[in-house]
């Protein structure tokens, strides 16, 4: 999880832009003071930034937002269920709600476990009075009045919508970097994947919806704008624009004020030479694609729905390498699949030394609920699962051990995004995506760009010192 920079409504309130301003003035005839709530976020980027809009929802109509669940009127937990230990841990910490729990107050449970299991919640943790799936979350503060008025228990769970979730008001937690969710949903069926299930059917946003947001926030401060979905490259713009993804990040980027664009994830199938392209013909678009592969076997591939063979993924790796630019690449793996033989997972391992990631989330297999893998044989067995992804996870350090080496010397561009309790230690990322811990002379300010000549190299993240421009 990032930093929390908390600046909140009142920041975007007091914008000196006067059609945001206005545009999320709460309306006079809201009724203000509605209570308090506390909102705790469990998950990806993707709950992260519903977190926003789910604050900014309630904070428009006369909620306030508190930092402890004893001082809120409506506790709302946003959960994850990617992977069983993740939905475990939900309703432990549901558990130590309950314990915490005032007369009156309203515990809701929202995300991708509040869609899986529905009201089987409200058996499992009867003191829950709320639950409500992503695609509902607009109608939150009815649901709330609906519990005020007397109901004891209030569901929104439909994910047959085909709107997206575009709010008045987003309370943004960082100050400089904006999340912006321009696709939501999943139409892939990935074989052993709650998405597709917890968050419903693809629906991308209006390009020019998002261009306006984008504008906003630029004249807001925001100079790193971070696109978020599923499969964020599947984009298919609603409107007759019929804007392409890789038209959208030239454009996105090209907003004044703008400096930096990501975008994530990006699935291999839908990966295209215009994205490349795109990439090497505008700075703004940062160099990192995260492209998950999930194992390096056409076998496994195929059992897991990924619609791509090991060949195909590797001439878009290659695509990458030929680039312009030096695109750093990062990817997603799971060990342990239904079937997944030794020789599939020595497949993984020699994918890794021909990808030469620069980074690599891991996970061993978890049977989820829903998920066409739950009825495959031949489970492999937990503490295999746990050796292999010992051995994978070695085996990509050493790999980012000798490429960040190889950075030493190199200059970047960073933003600055932290400050160490050490004197003169700061932090922040590359174009690229790398951590970077540098010593700078100078009161840094957090937010602007500054170069930093990379001086160390760890698996994980650069050392570095600031370079002063003449
Ligand atoms: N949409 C992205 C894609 O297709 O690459 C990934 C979304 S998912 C939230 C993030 C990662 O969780 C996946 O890339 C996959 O590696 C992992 N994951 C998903 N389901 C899993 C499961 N049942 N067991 C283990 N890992 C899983
Ligand atoms: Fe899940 Fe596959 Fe969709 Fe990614 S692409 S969210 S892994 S179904």
């Amino acid at each position: 999880m990032g930093n929390s920079f908390d600046v909140g409504v009142e920041r975007l309130l007091g914008s000196t832009v006067p059609q945001l301003a206005s545009a999320i003035q709460p309306q006079p005839a809201t009724p203000r003071d509605r209570g308090t709530f506390y909102l705790e976020t469990f998950g990806c980027q993707m709950n992260e930034h519903d977190s926003e809009k789910v604050a900014g929802v309630l904070l428009a109509r006369g909620y306030k937002q508190v930092e402890s669940v004893s001082a809120a009127n409506v506790v709302l937990y946003n959960t994850c269920s990617i992977r069983e230990k993740a939905a475990q841990k939900v309703f432990s910490r549901l558990g130590e709600f309950r314990f915490l729990q005032n007369d009156n107050q309203i515990i809701g449970v929202l995300g991708c476990v509040a869609q899986q299991e529905g009201e089987k919640i409200f058996t499992r943790a009867p003191w829950v009075s709320l639950v409500c799936g992503s695609a509902s979350y607009r109608n939150l503060p009815q649901m709330l009045a609906q519990l005020e008025a007397g109901e004891k228990r209030v569901t929104g769970l439909d994910t047959d919508t085909d709107e997206t979730f575009e709010t008045e008001v987003t309370r943004r937690d960082n100050p400089w970097r904006a999340y912006l969710t321009i696709i939501e949903g999943c139409d892939k069926a990935c074989s052993y994947c709650v998405v597709p299930h917890t968050r419903g059917p693809e629906r991308s946003r209006g390009s020019a919806s998002i261009l306006a947001e984008v504008r906003r926030l630029a004249d807001g401060g925001y100079s790193e704008i971070q696109l978020l979905g599923q499969t964020v490259n599947s984009y298919a713009d609603p409107t007759p624009r019929r804007m392409r993804f890789s038209e959208l990040l030239v454009v996105v980027a090209e907003v004044p004020g703008i400096r930096r664009v990501r975008f994530t994830t990006s699935h291999p199938r839908d990966f295209g030479k215009d994205i490349v392209e795109a990439m090497e013909a505008v700075p703004g678009i940062c160099e990192h694609v995260h492209l998950p592969v999930q194992s390096g076997s056409t076998r496994v591939l195929n059992a897991m729905a990924r619609t791509y063979t090991r060949d195909q993924y590797l001439e878009k790796v290659a695509m990458l390498r030929a680039a312009t630019r030096e695109i750093s690449l990062t990817t997603d793996i799971i060990v342990g699949f239904p079937g997944e033989t030794e020789n599939d997972f020595e497949e993984t391992l020699s994918l890794l030394d021909l990808a030469q990631y620069d980074g690599a989330f891991s996970f061993k297999y978890s049977p989820r609920p829903n998920t066409p893998s739950l009825k495959m044989e031949d489970a492999i067995p937990e503490g295999e699962k746990s050796r292999r992804l010992a051995i994978l996870m070695e085996r990509q350090r050493e790999i980012q051990r000798a490429n960040n080496e190889k950075l030493l010397g190199r200059e970047y561009e960073v933003m600055v995004e932290g400050k160490s309790k050490k004197e003169r230690q700061w932090s922040g990322h590359t174009s690229s995506n790398k951590v970077m811990n540098f010593t700078s002379s100078e009161q840094e300010s957090l937010g602007d760009y500054v170069r930093v000549r990379v001086t160390a190299a760890t698996p994980n993240s650069l050392v570095g010192e600031r370079v002063l421009q003449p």
